[in-house]
């Protein structure tokens, strides 16, 4: 009977969370929908084959007057060749003399920086939507912003719709803890350089900082980002990899937000911490406990979900799931050798 409760929390924590948020909307008081002046940092490690394509996105988001363009590069393919052959009007290309990981990139592009609003975005990443729908809403007490995902496959995309629910939910309450690499804006005035430490997830780091000062870190609903996923065995890597990054979030911050003072953001960040921790064991041991003590109730939940599975959604919803959980518990061994920060480059 154990084994059949564990399984019953494990689905039923993360649905009501779901339907707990889906129906918020973001309010929000300060829109400012005037362009202003901000600086686009995109570190690069061998993105010769996607940074063409990577900066004509970019030059169309966003009116060029406005627009900096910072490339921190510790390629050894074409990258640089291609950039400079694009003759854009204001960039600033740095080259790293070796490779350190995106972190000091990203470090280096923001002392780069000459405007109070920067952008950090992947090369691997397209936006869908102009960059004025995700800048507008800097400013009051929003310290920072980023988009939600779409992915390039079916599974992962299935997903997504359920993060990205949750992602706009978290920002309507105040600020979610996870943000994306396809689009990270925030105001210097508030984050400095200095500040961040040597980690996987830079992205949400900013987030949680921002949040941990008091400012909302939000993600939009207008603002839309494609990544490309990598295929077959890169795709656990990637996975695996990420998700460690995040687990090692989750780990270093949990102190802290546990003494601040916003009950709002420590609700969110506990919630998520226990997503992706604690969550995805209790299906493992639920199911192994079902299998040593009542193989009769094993039949009889792996029949309900077989049934259940006529419906399409909840077929796709139930195939990203799963393997979703295997990977966490993977990336919480993974996450135990240490901060990756230049990790191996997936085949996409
Ligand atoms: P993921 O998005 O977390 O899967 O990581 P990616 O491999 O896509 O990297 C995100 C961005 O950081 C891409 O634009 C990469 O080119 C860039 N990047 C990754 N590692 C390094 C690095 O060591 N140095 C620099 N300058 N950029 C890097
Ligand atoms: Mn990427």
């Amino acid at each position: 009977m154990l084994g059949m409760l564990l399984i019953l929390v494990h689905f039923t924590e993360p649905i009501s969370y779901y339907l707990y948020l889906r129906n918020r909307k973001l309010n929000i008081e300060y829109i400012n929908n005037k362009y202003r002046n901000i600086s686009i940092i995109i570190p690069t490690y061998n993105e010769g084959e996607r940074i063409k394509e990577k900066l004509i996105n970019v030059l169309q988001s966003y009116p060029l007057d406005y627009m900096e363009i910072i490339i921190v590069d510790s390629s050894n393919d074409n990258t640089e060749e291609i950039v400079k052959s694009m003759q854009i009007h204001k960039l600033k290309f740095i080259k790293e003399k070796e490779r350190r990981g995106k972190i000091y990139a990203i470090r280096e592009g923001i002392k780069q920086a000459s405007n109070d609003i920067v952008v950090i975005t992947d090369a691997d990443a397209i936006w869908k939507d102009p960059l004025i729908n995700a800048i507008k809403y800097l400013g009051g007490n929003i310290g920072a912003v980023s988009c939600i995902k779409h992915a390039n496959s079916n599974v992962e995309n299935s997903y997504r719709n359920f993060y990205n629910i949750i992602r706009i939910g978290e920002s309507a309450i105040f600020s979610t803890p996870i943000f994306h690499g396809e689009l990270t804006a925030f105001r210097k005035d508030i984050i400095t350089p200095e500040e961040l430490p040597n980690v996987g997830a830079d992205d949400s780091t900013i987030a949680t900082l921002v949040s941990l000062k008091g400012y909302r870190a939000i993600c939009v609903e207008n603002m839309r980002a494609v990544e490309i996923a990598p295929r077959g065995l890169d795709y656990i890597t990637w996975k695996t990899r990420r998700g460690s990054h995040l687990i090692r979030h989750f780990t270093r911050f949990l102190s802290k937000v546990i003494r601040s003072k916003n009950r709002r953001f420590k609700g969110i960040f506990i919630e998520e911490f226990y997503l992706h921790l604690i969550n995805p064991w209790l299906l493992i041991i639920g199911l192994i406990l079902l299998s040593i003590w009542n193989l009769y109730l094993l039949i009889v939940l792996f029949s309900i979900s077989a049934i259940l599975s006529i419906n399409v959604k909840f077929r796709e919803a139930l195939r990203a799931w799963l393997p979703n959980q295997l990977f966490l518990i993977l990336s919480q061994f993974f996450a135990l050798r240490g901060e990756v920060l230049a990790w191996k480059k997936e085949r996409k």
